[in-house]
């Protein structure tokens, strides 16, 4: 299972550098414009032009009860939440049919922005930090599956690597019911997962295998989505250091035979100063992988998606 092929993402548009905002202006994305932009197909949407708002136009916010707000210019008073419900629902019916693997929003818009995005509530007083944008909150709901992320959270390097770790999972994933739908697909997806999931969560692992071993007794739908629920909600969880740091333990434990004292003791050294967070992690999994090429360990091991989970440029796990 390889981790190099294009993912297809969502986009507010205006992280592309494209001019859509109120002011005529954009939120350009180094991050997202640079090196990971070789490996991704983006598809593009601004719901405020979309939905025939034009550029520049008036700013608008979120008014009212964070459970069912409305979308208000103040300035002119213009309601646009019937107008934004209806694009948003129609715009989410074609991108069910996009093949997203994950959607990347502008934090804080009224529109897009994920969480937190100021509600202005009807008795006045200070805006509350607690609403979701109109369109994030449609695309959501209809794709609740879909790895969704935030410009700005994507700064933090293990939510960024996360969220990367997600969308190249769900391309695996969508792969395997395309082109190999069979239990044994589904054997050969869990097998290559293993330690991606330990690294996220040892009781979702064996829970998913749980899942794996009804292959014969429950219908393929059910089995898919019975195993895509635990595998969601796994990778919800983020792989920490104390996490990170089991599954290398576990990856010596198929070299304990082949490799000397010496050996050992530095990878002991190396995966402990990646625990106390005084390297990152690629340095001992560069030396933990050195060894595996070198040795007889199990084919599994050699096929983990763990070792090469997403395109090495990207340079994800270069961060203490
Ligand atoms: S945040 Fe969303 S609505 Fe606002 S300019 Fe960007 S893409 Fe358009």
């Amino acid at each position: 299972m390889s981790g190099d092929a294009k993912v297809r993402l969502g986009i507010s548009s205006c992280l592309l550098g494209n001019e859509v905002r109120y002011n005529g202006g954009h939120l350009h994305d180094s991050f997202l414009t640079g090196t990971i932009s070789k490996y991704v197909e983006w598809v593009p949407v601004c719901p405020e032009v979309e939905v025939g708002m034009g550029v520049p136009r008036e700013t608008i916010q979120l008014q009212g009860d964070p459970a069912s707000p409305r979308l208000v210019a103040p300035k002119s008073g213009t309601d646009h939440t019937e107008s934004m419900s209806q694009w948003a629902n129609g715009r989410v019916d074609r991108l069910l049919g996009d093949d997203l693997d994950g959607f990347v929003l502008t934090k804080e818009s009224p529109s897009c922005g994920l969480m937190r995005v100021r509600m202005h509530r009807d008795g006045g007083g200070p805006p509350s930090r607690d609403g979701v944008g109109a369109f994030a909150r449609v695309l959501t709901s209809r794709m609740p599956d879909l790895p969704v992320e935030e410009n700005g959270r994507l700064n933090d390097p293990r939510l960024r690597e996360n969220f990367v770790d997600r969308i190249f999972v769900r391309r695996r994933w969508r792969a395997m019911l395309r082109d190999n739908a069979s239990p044994r697909g589904l054997v050969a997806f869990h097998t290559a997962h293993k330690l991606t999931f330990m690294a996220h969560s040892n009781p979702h692992y064996r829970e998913a295998g749980r899942v794996v071993a009804q292959a014969g007794t429950l219908l393929w739908d059910e089995l898919t989505q019975a195993y895509g629920a635990v595998m969601r909600e796994a990778l919800g969880l983020i792989a920490t250091p104390r996490k990170h740091t089991n599954v290398m333990h576990h990856l010596m434990g198929y070299l304990k035979r082949s490799i000397d004292g010496d050996d050992k003791q530095e990878l002991l050294t190396v995966i402990d100063d990646y625990r106390q967070e005084r390297v990152p992690l690629v340095v001992p999994l560069t030396l933990l992988k050195h060894h595996l090429r070198k040795h007889d360990v199990p084919e599994w091991v050699h096929q983990q998606v763990y070792l090469n989970p997403y395109p090495e440029e990207l340079m994800l796990r270069n961060h203490v």
